[in-house]
C-alpha cells in the first residue's frame, strides 16, 4: 500500500473531534477537489504488517483505552482492505474511515465518515454510499447541504470550508452555525487542529 502519513494526533473534526487518535493516510485519490488542502500525492510503499506495526508503536503504553485509528487520504477506499482493517482490529484499535463515498469500503470498518464532494464535482463525484455513522459536509455559503438529505446517517455535520482568509472564514463560521440553529439535525464542525496549529 502507498502511505503518505502515519501518525498520532488529536482527531480535528467531526464526531471524534478532540479524540487521540493515531492516523493513516494513505496516498492518492480518485477525485481533484479545487479547494483539496491534504498533500496526500507521494507515498512509501508499506505491508499491511508494516503499517500495524508503524500504529503500534505511536500509541501510548498508558493508554487504559483502546486508541482509535482514523483511516484517511486522499481517498482510503481506493487502497483499504478488509484484512488490514482485520489486521488493526488485531491489535486492538477501533478503526473509522474517512471517505468521499465513491468507491465501497471493506464491510468489517467500526466507523464511516462520508464527506461527499458531487455538490463541487457534481453527478462523477456522487457518493455510492447511502449509509455512514457520520455526513460531513463542507459549506461554503454557496452550496444547499440538502442535497444530502437521503444520506441516511447517524450525525451530521457542517464544516466551514477553508478558504485560505480569514475574514472570510470567519463569516463562513457564522453562516454555518447560523444554518445548523435553523437546521438543528446538523451539528457544526470546526478544524480544532487548524485553530490550536497541530497536525
Ligand atoms: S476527495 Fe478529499 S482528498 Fe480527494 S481531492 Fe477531494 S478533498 Fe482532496
Amino acid at each position: 500500500m502507498l502511505v503518505n502519513e502515519i501518525f498520532y494526533s488529536l482527531q480535528g473534526e467531526g464526531y471524534h473531534s478532540g479524540t487521540p487518535a493515531v492516523f493513516v493516510r494513505l496516498s492518492g485519490c480518485n477525485l481533484r477537489c479545487p479547494f483539496c488542502d491534504t498533500q496526500h500525492g507521494h507515498g512509501t510503499e508499506m505491508s499491511e504488517q508494516e503499517i500495524v506495526v508503524a500504529v503500534k508503536l505511536l500509541i501510548p503504553h498508558s493508554s487504559p483505552l483502546t486508541p482509535l485509528v482514523v483511516v484517511t487520504g486522499g481517498e482510503p477506499a481506493l487502497q483499504l482492505t478488509a484484512s488490514l482493517v482485520e489486521a488493526l482490529h488485531a491489535v486492538g484499535e477501533r478503526v473509522a474511515v474517512e471517505t468521499n463515498g465513491t468507491l465501497p469500503l471493506p464491510g468489517n470498518v467500526d466507523w464511516v465518515t462520508l464527506s461527499p464532494k458531487s455538490l463541487w464535482l457534481g453527478e462523477e463525484a456522487a457518493p455510492v454510499l447511502t449509509r455512514a455513522d457520520e455526513l460531513k459536509v463542507l459549506f461554503d455559503g454557496g452550496h444547499d447541504p440538502a442535497a444530502y438529505d437521503h444520506i441516511d446517517a447517524t450525525h451530521r455535520f457542517l464544516q466551514p470550508m477553508d478558504t485560505g482568509d480569514a475574514a472570510r472564514n470567519a463569516a463562513l463560521m457564522r453562516q454555518a452555525a447560523d444554518y445548523c440553529l435553523r437546521h438543528p439535525q446538523w451539528r457544526l464542525s470546526l478544524q480544532i487542529h487548524k485553530i490550536i496549529d497541530i497536525p
